[in-house]
């Protein structure tokens, strides 16, 4: 069944990468969804162009020693995965928490690619980031850890060749840290970094793209099928940057988002999540969701515990829309049931890879829009790119300047994703649409450059 050239590749990956399973996750995701193409087309079978795509174009690794505030010395695993650069340079965020390693960096840096090229702006794919886990550190502490980060991947990195920003564990703090250390060891002010603070270069609406540019993606969803965002009750998970600025675009197009979550727990309130307070405890305190609902007296918080394994509350409130914006494969195939059954049309992700590959085919069998995370959260890394654009001409654009070109390419991503699935067939499948749309500029860029 289906296509030898693209099983073969995929057979190949899983006997080489059998400890790698994010990674494989990721690939099994996009290779199989564009079995179409490669019935069509025999010039990428022709090219090697799958079994070279795979492989990311350099894997760096490195030890990253910092000492903590008593004085002890602190090692941890430092990475960068240079996946792609066949359109542009290197380009995706970095992350700390104690989960990273190759598999999962190497599954963000290759879904880092397809997504970097939907947003129709020249910009290859890269991830990097740490074991280390920013939570419970001192502001000294980071520091410390992101100078000796930076003190290593300052080799590797540069304006016009790879330049990070944020992701799961890395905000304005951390990104300030990392500029700052690579300023004083190259002398070079320049964008190698995006997310960086407004006074230093960084762009208006890059914290608010990622969640506002997902709202638009459902927004451009919902239209065409004839539905609208506007009266709709939301499920969020996650209570990060991206779930912040998903529940205020939310609040701003006339949904009522009534959840956010963490790992532990989950907060529901059916008037609508209190986005002041919200910000107030996860951006200014950094404290936990328990603080949250001791201030929301109207909140009730669902812990995690209480809940049968592998199954998320967030997920089981009862909404019309849903979406993910914690970590991968946050939402399981018992999740997504408890979605579907209460009346779920629309589910847009937020996060990187947040539903499992069972998951995501229950929400396309049931025939609902789904707005897979590559395009869906592409608005991140597109506005990445418009705060490189300004820092190149040494320039800064207005909100509502950068707010307007997000929104246009979400709508230009809506667009690849849609037409391309009506291309091969299968109109509203926007997994396949966006990963074919995506792939095919990388793949024919490295054709035209040659072996390597
Ligand atoms: N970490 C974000 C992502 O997953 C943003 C990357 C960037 O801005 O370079 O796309």
């Amino acid at each position: 069944m289906g296509n030898s050239y693209v099983r073969n590749v995929v057979e190949s990956v899983r006997a080489k990468y059998p400890h790698q399973p994010e990674f494989l996750q990721a690939v099994e995701e996009v290779l199989l969804s564009m079995e179409p193409l490669f019935e069509k087309e025999s010039k990428y079978e022709e090219n090697a162009i799958l079994e070279r795509i795979v492989v990311p174009e350099r894997l760096i690794e490195f030890r990253v020693a910092w000492t903590d505030d008593k004085g002890r010395i602190q090692v941890n695993n430092g990475y960068r995965v240079q996946f792609n650069s066949a359109i542009g340079p290197y380009k995706g965020g970095l992350r700390f928490h104690p989960s990273v390693n190759q598999s999962i960096l190497k599954f963000l840096g290759f879904e880092q690619i397809f997504k970097n090229s939907l947003t129709g702006l020249a910009i290859g794919g890269a991830k990097g980031g740490s074991d280390f886990d920013p939570k419970g550190k001192s502001d000294a502490e980071v520091m410390r850890f992101c100078q000796a980060f930076m003190t290593e991947l300052v080799r590797y990195v540069g304006a016009l060749s790879d330049v990070p920003a944020g992701d799961i564990g890395v905000g304005g703090r951390e990104i300030g840290y990392l500029f700052g250390q690579y300023k004083r060891l190259t002398s070079r002010f320049e964008g190698v970094l995006t997310g960086k603070g407004l006074k230093w270069g960084g762009s208006l609406a890059r914290t608010e793209a990622t969640g506002f540019g997902n709202v638009y993606f459902a927004d451009n969803m919902l239209k065409a099928v004839g539905k609208e965002i506007e009266g709709k009750k939301a499920a969020v998970s996650g209570s990060g940057n991206v779930a912040i600025y998903t529940v205020k675009k939310l609040y701003q197009l006339g949904a009522t988002p009534v959840t956010v979550s963490d790992s532990r727990g989950c907060i529901y309130q059916p008037a609508g999540i209190n986005l002041e307070v919200l910000q107030q405890v996860k951006e200014r305190e950094r404290a936990s969701l328990t603080r949250y609902a001791e201030l929301c007296k109207d909140a009730t918080y669902i812990p995690v515990a209480d809940y049968p394994a592998g199954e998320h509350p967030v997920w089981n409130v009862g909404a019309d829309l849903a979406f993910p914006s914690a970590t991968q494969n946050e939402v399981t195939l018992a999740d997504a049931k408890n979605l579907l059954s209460k009346g779920c049309i629309l589910v847009s992700e937020g996060a990187n890879m947040p539903s499992t590959l069972e998951a995501t085919a229950e929400f396309q069998k049931a025939g609902i829009c789904f707005g897979p995370a590559k395009c869906a959260n592409a608005g991140g890394v597109a506005t990445s790119q418009l705060e490189m654009e300004q820092n190149a001409g040494m320039t800064s654009w207005t909100f509502d300047e950068v707010d307007g070109k997000l929104k246009g390419i979400m709508a230009g991503i809506f667009k690849a994703a849609h037409d391309t699935a009506e291309e091969f067939g299968q109109p509203g499948n926007y997994v396949m649409g966006g990963n074919i749309a995506g792939f095919r500029k990388v793949a024919d860029s490295m054709i035209e450059q040659g072996v390597m």
